[in-house]
C-alpha cells in the first residue's frame, strides 16, 4: 500500500473544505494558533510511515490526552475504576452537565471531560508525583523524551474554565472526587495541555494499536485485554456526540481534541493521527473528519 501517496491525494482533494469551521476559542491561548494548518502521519506495525505537510508542529492534544489518562487509571485501578465512571456512549457535548446530574455524579465514560476530571482525581490519589509521571508515561509510550505540557495554554484554561468548575463541583457534590476541586481542575488542565505532533501521536498510539506487543511504558502495564478495551471505549465513546458519525464515516476507534487533532487506530495494522485546527460544531477538527473518511476508503482499511 502507497501510504504516502494516498494521504498526499486525499490532503488535494479535501482543499474545498480548508476553511470550514473554525479553531476552539473558548480556551484563549488556542485562539492564538493559525487555523489554516493542517498534518498527517501514519505509522504501521511493520514500521512503515508516511506524512504530509505539518506532520512535525506540535499542538494542542486536549482531550487525546484521556486516552493516556485512561491508561495510566485501568493499570492503577484495574476494574475498580468502573464503580467511578461509567463505560457508556453518552450523546452528549463532551462538557455536558445535565447527564452528570440526573446519573448523580457518575460519569458516563472516561472521555467526557466529567469523566477525565474523576481519573485526574485518581491520578491525583495514586501517585507520588502525578505531574511528573503523568508526562513520563506519555513521554515513554511516545518514545520521544522532549515531549511537554504547555502552562500557558493550561493556566489560559484555567481563568476561563468555568464549566469545568462546575463539573467538579457537581462530583464532589457527589462524592465523585476525594482531593480538594482547584488541584484536581489544574492537573486536568494541565493533561490536556500537552503538545505532540502527528508524527508524535501516532507513534504513541501503535502501543494501542498493536495488542500483542507487551504494555509496558514507566511502569504502566496493561494486559492484551485491557488494551482492546480501551480501544473499544475509543470506539464508542471516542467523538462525544459525534461517535455514531464516525464510526459510519471512518469505521475506527480514535479520539479527538479541540486542539484539533485526532488520533485513529487499525488493531493489528495501523494508528494513524490528523491535525487541523478548524473544528465542527461537534468540536471535531473539520479537515481531520474529511481525511480520515477518505483514508479509510481509499485504503479499504477499516474494521467495518
Ligand atoms: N481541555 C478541554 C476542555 O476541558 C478539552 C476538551 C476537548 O478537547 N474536547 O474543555
Amino acid at each position: 500500500m502507497d501510504y504516502q501517496q494516498i494521504i498526499e491525494d486525499i490532503y488535494k482533494s479535501i482543499q474545498p473544505h480548508a476553511k470550514e469551521g473554525k479553531q476552539a476559542t473558548y480556551i484563549p491561548e488556542l485562539a492564538k494558533v493559525d487555523p489554516d494548518q493542517f498534518g498527517m502521519c501514519i505509522h504501521t506495525i511493520y514500521g512503515e510511515t508516511a506524512a504530509i505537510e505539518k506532520a512535525d508542529t506540535r499542538f494542542s492534544i486536549q482531550s487525546i490526552s484521556k486516552v493516556f489518562s485512561l491508561a495510566m487509571c485501568l493499570s492503577l485501578k484495574g476494574d475498580e475504576l468502573w464503580k467511578r465512571i461509567g463505560k457508556e456512549p453518552s450523546g452528549t457535548a463532551f462538557n455536558s452537565l445535565v447527564q452528570l446530574e440526573i446519573e448523580r455524579g457518575i460519569p458516563r465514560n472516561p472521555f467526557l471531560n466529567s469523566g477525565a476530571i474523576v481519573m485526574a482525581d485518581i491520578l491525583l490519589s495514586e501517585l507520588t508525583n502525578p505531574e511528573e509521571e503523568f508526562l513520563s508515561f506519555v513521554r515513554a509510550v511516545s518514545g520521544n523524551d522532549s515531549i511537554e505540557y504547555n502552562r500557558e495554554v493550561a493556566a489560559s484554561e484555567r481563568e476561563n474554565g468555568y464549566l469545568n468548575a462546575a463539573i467538579v463541583n457537581l462530583l464532589k457534590y457527589n462524592n465523585n472526587i476525594e482531593n480538594n476541586i482547584e488541584s484536581v481542575l489544574q492537573f486536568y488542565f494541565l493533561m490536556c495541555s500537552i503538545e505532540m505532533s502527528c508524527r508524535e501521536l501516532s507513534q504513541a498510539f501503535l502501543a494501542f494499536a498493536n495488542h500483542r506487543r507487551k504494555f509496558d511504558y514507566a511502569g504502566i502495564t496493561l494486559t492484551a485485554s485491557q488494551v482492546k478495551r480501551i480501544n473499544a471505549i475509543m470506539q464508542t465513546c471516542g467523538f462525544y456526540d459525534e461517535a455514531g458519525e464516525f464510526s459510519y464515516l471512518v469505521g475506527l476507534p480514535g479520539k479527538s481534541g479541540v486542539g484539533g487533532g485526532i488520533v485513529a487506530i487499525y488493531p493489528l495494522l495501523y494508528s494513524v493521527a490528523v491535525w487541523s485546527p478548524r473544528l465542527n460544531a461537534k468540536g471535531n477538527s473539520v479537515m481531520g473528519l474529511k481525511a480520515l473518511e477518505l483514508f479509510t476508503s481509499e485504503t479499504k482499511e477499516s474494521i467495518f
